[in-house]
């Protein structure tokens, strides 16, 4: 195993910065560092993405042949890395990381056709129909069901914590078309057009105040059977494969580390008693070295798994540790910047967006602004994607080998 960059990889991290330095806005970044929700904004994160879209990097973990880079895991971690690294809005992975591979994978030529490039593009913008109301970590108990009728499904039920289902044109969802002997069997993954009669979409306003989530219900949607990703019941093994891209093979580290220089920022200026700092609190300084040990920990990880992935692999159960790793740091980061500001952390739950040009009261440290809501919102990372317990499961059966 060498952890190491080659030279040629060395050489592509620099041609990134370059791209970086030139095409990432101070608004894109001001965007992105304010961004209080898991994903950044949708003109936000177009805007970002057309940028890539035009230098052709937009599809940097698809094979050429769908209009992607092609690129290895070795290069698709320098990319991700530096985009972290420069502060550059996450791009929202609901069509490129999930559904599209879905897609390029299991899809027929028309589906492969149609949707890719216009998920490249951005033209699309997908949501995730996967949870219902009894079906979260039980993914296999959907209900939501489709009846086949001629050339068409008519779909029935309901799809809940649907994130960006209120800006997104198509939906990609589980649905059950058959009772199997096992919940697995019987579910099937299809593609529904969110303008279809018979879709509404209820929003759901976290903790935190935004509005991000959504319940989405079905009412006799008709939907046509052209509109099935591969067969019919064979849903659950397209819908593990998108999970594994959805819980990790990433680098998460490279993120977590410009958020703990954030928040050592914040100690640095924020006062604490006899003309001192946080940052000169022991416990404070000692909470941001143990996070830091973590996070060394997660990126030798990271490129420990990167470093045995063959191009085009997916992460399998290690995405289960990287999530659940990587989400709990990032948790005891949020806490610790609310120890560090203490009341100050207080008035700037309510104003969104931060980036607009609304008027606000003088901060003490516009660093903070977007402290509190973010540390609301990040409850949700450890039940997003597969709740950590869930995650641990999946380590102790697949990784570990414990029944
Ligand atoms: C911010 C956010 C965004 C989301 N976006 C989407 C989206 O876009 N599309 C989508 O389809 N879904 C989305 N979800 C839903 C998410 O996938 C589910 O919330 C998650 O799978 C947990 O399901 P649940 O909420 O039904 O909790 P439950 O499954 O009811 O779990 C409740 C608690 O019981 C624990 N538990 C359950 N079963 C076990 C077990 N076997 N062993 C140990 N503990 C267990 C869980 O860990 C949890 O703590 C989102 C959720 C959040 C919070």
């Amino acid at each position: 195993m060498d952890l190491r960059f080659s030279a040629e990889e060395r050489a592509f991290q620099k041609e990134v910065r370059a791209f970086l330095d030139e095409n990432l806005t101070e608004e894109l970044r001001e965007a992105t560092r304010k961004t209080t929700t898991v994903f950044v904004d949708k003109d936000i994160a177009l805007a970002w993405q057309r940028i890539l879209h035009e230098k052709g990097w937009v599809g940097y973990f698809w094979p050429e042949e769908y209009g992607g880079t092609g690129w290895g895991p070795a290069k698709r971690f320098i990319f991700e890395a530096e985009c972290a690294r420069a502060g550059a809005p996450g791009l929202i992975p609901l069509g490129l990381k999930y559904v599209g591979p879905v897609i390029f994978t299991f899809g027929s030529a028309e589906q492969k056709r149609h949707f890719l490039p216009r998920i490249l593009s951005g033209e699309d913008y997908w949501c995730q129909g996967y949870s219902e109301p009894g079906a979260g970590s039980d993914l296999a108990a959907v209900q939501c069901k489709a009846v086949r009728d001629g050339d068409e499904y008519v779909v029935n039920g309901t799809k809940i914590w649907t994130t960006h289902a209120h800006f997104a044109n198509w939906i990609f969802c589980l649905v059950r078309t058959a009772q199997g002997a096992r919940p697995q069997e019987g579910i099937s993954f299809l593609l529904i057009p969110m303008d279809s009669p018979g879709v509404t979409v209820e929003p759901i306003i976290t903790l935190a105040g935004d509005h991000e989530l959504n319940q989405v219900f079905f009412d006799d949607v008709r939907v046509p059977a052209a509109n099935l990703v591969g067969e019919e019941g064979k849903g659950w093994q397209y819908a593990k494969f998108l999970l594994e891209f959805e819980r990790g093979g990433g680098s998460a580290s490279v993120k977590l580390k410009e958020e703990l220089a954030h928040v050592r920022k914040l100690a640095a200026l924020q006062p604490s008693d006899g003309g001192r700092t946080m940052m000169e609190r022991e416990r404070i300084a000692d909470g941001l070295a143990d996070i830091e040990i973590e996070i060394m920990a997660l990126e030798m990880a990271e490129l420990r798994i990167m470093s045995a992935l063959s191009a085009g692999k997916n992460p399998g159960a290690q995405a289960s540790m990287l999530k659940t790793v990587a989400t709990e740091i990032e948790q005891a980061l949020s806490e610790l910047a609310i120890d560090i500001l203490g009341p100050d952390a207080l008035p700037f739950v309510t104003e969104r967006p931060l980036y607009g040009p609304s008027s606000r009261r003088p901060l003490r440290h516009p660093e903070g602004e977007a402290v509190m809501a973010q540390y609301l919102n990040k409850r949700a990372a450890t039940i997003y994607g597969g709740t950590n317990e869930i995650q641990r499961d999946i380590i102790a059966k697949m990784v570990l080998g414990l029944r």
